[in-house]
Order: structure tokens, then sequence, then C-alpha cells
């Protein structure tokens, strides 16, 4: 059995197990926090427990969040640019033409016209990893939703501060991270299946995982590789 509470704007999982004592753990990569309570507990007494431990819960996310983080792109040449997972250098050009951007071996030309300060620099790369992610989803759609027996009516990419992904049953709406475009690949089909299979279950129980289990068995490698990975420097603040 498990549950949601929400002590001091944190959401927390709760899930009851046959064991005699709390246990709280805070994850990697954003600080998702997460109890293991005795079966018989009520949510009640939990709320009161995670309460009397909300400055450890904090102390351990700000933990988290200031070591996973990358280091702030700068936009300059040479600096290193991941996509799918592989490491490539900025190769800055100026020329008097629209922007343009290429992958040439190990380097991501990019191509602007004179003057053109690091924050159009970054929109522009921004723009290129949003199409690099559209292309590679779309694909996995048609992969995994006759597998599922699902069908999923939007899917929305964006920056998010604290999830790799979302799904709101209810709409059918599934949310992918643009960062997730960095990572590699097998994180986005891990997190579109993980995505697809809420809408056969919405909440994280034990239907769910017997779902991930029968339909991607080596999804918790996957998961914990995704969740090492170190994060955008910006983008995950509560
Ligand atoms: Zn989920």
């Amino acid at each position: 059995m498990s549950s949601q509470l929400t002590v001091g704007g944190i959401p927390i999982d709760v899930v009851f197990k046959d064991i005699k004592n709390v246990h709280l753990s805070v994850y990697p990569p954003v600080g998702r926090v997460r109890v293991a309570a005795p079966a018989h507990m009520s949510l009640d007494t939990i709320r009161l427990y995670t309460i009397g431990k909300l400055d450890w819960i904090k102390q351990q996310q700000r933990k988290l969040q200031g070591q996973e983080r990358e280091t702030p792109r700068e936009y300059i040449d040479l600096e290193s640019h991941y996509l799918w997972g592989t490491r490539y250098m900025l190769d800055l050009q100026e020329k008097d033409q629209p922007p343009q951007l290429e992958l040439k071996h190990k380097y991501i030309l990019l191509t602007t016209r004179p003057g053109t300060d690091s924050e159009k620099r970054a929109a522009i790369l921004a723009a290129w990893y949003r199409d690099q992610l559209r292309e590679a989803i779309t694909p996995l759609f048609s992969k995994w939703e006759p597998i599922l027996g699902v069908k999923a009516d939007h899917c929305f990419i964006q920056r998010m501060k604290t999830r790799w992904g979302s799904c709101n049953p209810h709409t059918r709406s599934i949310r992918v991270n643009t960062e997730l475009a960095k990572k590699p690949k097998q994180c986005l089909e891990y997190i579109i299946v993980h995505e697809l299979v809420h809408l056969l279950e919405p909440s994280h129980n034990q239907v769910f995982t017997a779902h991930m289990d029968r339909f991607m068995p080596g999804w918790r490698h996957t998961r914990d590789e995704l969740n090492q990975s170190p994060l955008a420097h910006e983008d995950w603040e509560y």
C-alpha cells in the first residue's frame, strides 16, 4: 500500500510495509522523499514524524541539489555539451546568415551572425535540443503504445524543475523534460514507458512496478543511471 503526504510544501511518498520502524529516505537527483512505515501506522502519525524531520529533509535536499549540479554553461568555444550521453565540443563560427547548427564528429558547429551573445546562442541550442527530443520521442510512442495497449493524447516537451517526466492520466497528457536529450537514449525510453504505464496505473504502487517489470525488465538499472547523472545548473530547485 502506498500514499502521499505534503509536509512544508514537500511531497512525500509513503509506503506501508511489514516493518517495525519508520525509514525516511531522500533520493537523488532532486531529493525525492520516501517514508517506509509499519503497516498499522496512521498517516497522521507519519505526518508528525516527518514534520519533526523537516530540517533534516531540507538539509539533505540542499546537499543533493548542490553537489549533483553541473557547472553552468557559458556557450563559449570548445565548451562541452552533451547529446544522447555523448560529449561534444562547441565550435563557434560567425557568418552573416541565419543561425545554423550542425553536428560534425566531436563538435557542435554553431554558426551565428557576428555579435551574437551567449544568451542567443543558448536559445539556439535549447531549440535544437527540443527538436532532437521531439524527433526521438515520436518513434518511441509508436513503439510502446501498442505494446502497453494505451494511447497518450498529448506530449509536451518542456523544462521541468524537479522531474524527468510526468503524466496526467485524466487528460492523458505526458510531459518530458528537455534535459533528457543530453542523457543516453535509453533514459528517454525509460521515462516514456514509465509515463505511459501511468495511463494503466496512476500511482507508484505494486501494480505499477509489476507493469514495469513485465514490459521493461531492466528499468531499475536505467532509473539509477538517470538519477546519478548530473543535473542542469539552473533548472532544479524547489
Ligand atoms: Zn511516475
